[in-house]
C-alpha cells in the first residue's frame, strides 16, 4: 500500500504523530482503548512495515495482535462500532491485489507450481443446495458405534456433540453436516470401517459437500485461531485434545463457496491438511485465496501423518510453529 493511503487510514483511526518517513513505522496502537491494559498506548507499540508493492503488515508489541493492515483495520472498525466505513472495503482492496500478487511468488518459489485454474474450476452440480433434510433421516441409525471410532482418538462425548451415528446395515459411520447459524441438517456422510471396501466415503443423497464445512456450526469468531483439516475424523479427534474451534473441508478439492465461508469469519486460521502431495495442494490454494485478508497460518504435518492421529502435544507444537503466511511472504 502507498504511503500517503497508509497515512489516510491510521488518521481515520485517529492515530496522532503519524512519523513523517521510514520503512518502519513506529505508532500508537489504534486498538488500545479494546486490548491495552491502560486502555492507552503511551509509548508507541505498534510497527507498521510498509510495502508500497504489497500488503503492509503491523505487529503491536503490547497487545501481541498482528497481520496485514486489513486485518487491523476490520478489528478497529468492528470494536469501534463501525466508525471507519468504506475505508475498510476500500483497504481490502488496495491489499489485496498485493497480497495475490505476493502469494503466487513464494507459493512459485516454495512449491515450483504457478497455476491453481483446475483445481478452481470445479462446480458443485445444479441443484438446489438450500434444501434441508428431514431429522427424521437419522431416526434409522444407531446411537451404538463401534470401538473403531473411539480407537481414532475421539471421545463419547465429542461424538455425542456432533451427532455422529453407525449404520450396521452397511458397516458405516455416519457424520451429519450441519449448517450455521441454524445448525439445520444439510447433509450425511458416512464412512466404511472395513478395509479394503471402496469408496470409503458415500454421501447421502443431494449432499452438496462443497458449500458447507464440518463443523462450522461450532465455529466462534471471536474464539481461537480456526483450523482448518481435512477430514472429519480430524475435526472430531481435535475437539477431543481440546482444540475447539475446528473444521473441515471433508476432502481436498477445496471450493470457492467453502473459502468464502472462513472468508466471512475474518478470523485468524490455521491450516492443517494431511502431511501428503494432495494436503499440500489444498493448502496451496487456502494460502493463496485466505492470505492478505485474515490472518493465515500454515501447520506442517509431518509426512504421512493427519491431525487425526496426532496426541495433544504434538498438536499443540504443531500450532505453536505454524507458519504466518504473509510474514513469509515479506522476507
Ligand atoms: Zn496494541
Amino acid at each position: 500500500m502507498k504511503r500517503e493511503d497508509l497515512v489516510r487510514v491510521l488518521k481515520a483511526m485517529k492515530v496522532p504523530e503519524i512519523p513523517p518517513r521510514g520503512k518502519n513505522l513506529l505508532i500508537r496502537c489504534p486498538l488500545a482503548p479494546w486490548f491495552h491494559n491502560n486502555k492507552v498506548d503511551h509509548n508507541p507499540s505498534l510497527s507498521i512495515l510498509v510495502d508500497p508493492d504489497g500488503p503492509s503488515l503491523f505487529q503491536c508489541f503490547a497487545c501481541h495482535r498482528k497481520g496485514p493492515l486489513s486485518y487491523l483495520v476490520a478489528l478497529y472498525d468492528r470494536k469501534s462500532g463501525g466508525v471507519l466505513g468504506a475505508i475498510v472495503d476500500e483497504v481490502q482492496k488496495m491489499e489485496d491485489g498485493d497480497a495475490a500478487a505476493k502469494c503466487d511468488r513464494i507459493i512459485e518459489s516454495a512449491y515450483g507450481v504457478t497455476t491453481y485454474g483446475s483445481l478452481f474450476d470445479q462446480k458443485d452440480e445444479e441443484s438446489d443446495p438450500t434444501v434441508v433434510w428431514s431429522e427424521k433421516e437419522l431416526a434409522r441409525f444407531s446411537k451404538e458405534l463401534p470401538d473403531w471410532i473411539y480407537n481414532r482418538g475421539v471421545s463419547q462425548a465429542v461424538c455425542e456433540k456432533f451427532g455422529v451415528l453407525w449404520d450396521p446395515k452397511d458397516k458405516r459411520i455416519l457424520f451429519p453436516v450441519r449448517r450455521r447459524p441454524d445448525s439445520a441438517l444439510v447433509g450425511l456422510s458416512k464412512r466404511t470401517i472395513v478395509p479394503g471396501v471402496e469408496p470409503r466415503y458415500k454421501d447421502g443423497w443431494g449432499f452438496h459437500k462443497g458449500k458447507f464445512l464440518f463443523g462450522e456450526n461450532f465455529v466462534d469468531p471471536k474464539g481461537a485461531p480456526l483450523i482448518v483439516a481435512e477430514g472429519f475424523i480430524d475435526v472430531l479427534h481435535l475437539y477431543t485434545l481440546g482444540f475447539t474451534n475446528a473444521i473441515a473441508c471433508m476432502g481436498t478439492q477445496v471450493t470457492t463457496d467453502q473459502i468464502e465461508r472462513i472468508r466471512s469469519w475474518s478470523m485468524p486460521v490455521i491450516i492443517a491438511m494431511d502431511g501428503d502431495p494432495a494436503g499440500r495442494q489444498a493448502t496451496r490454494l487456502l494460502m493463496k485465496e485466505l492470505a492478505g485478508r485474515q490472518p493465515v497460518f500454515v501447520a506442517t504435518l509431518p509426512d504421512g501423518r493427519d491431525p487425526g492421529d496426532l496426541s495433544f502435544d504434538e498438536m499443540r507444537t504443531i500450532v505453536d510453529n505454524a507458519v504466518f503466511v504473509v510474514e513469509t511472504v515479506v522476507e
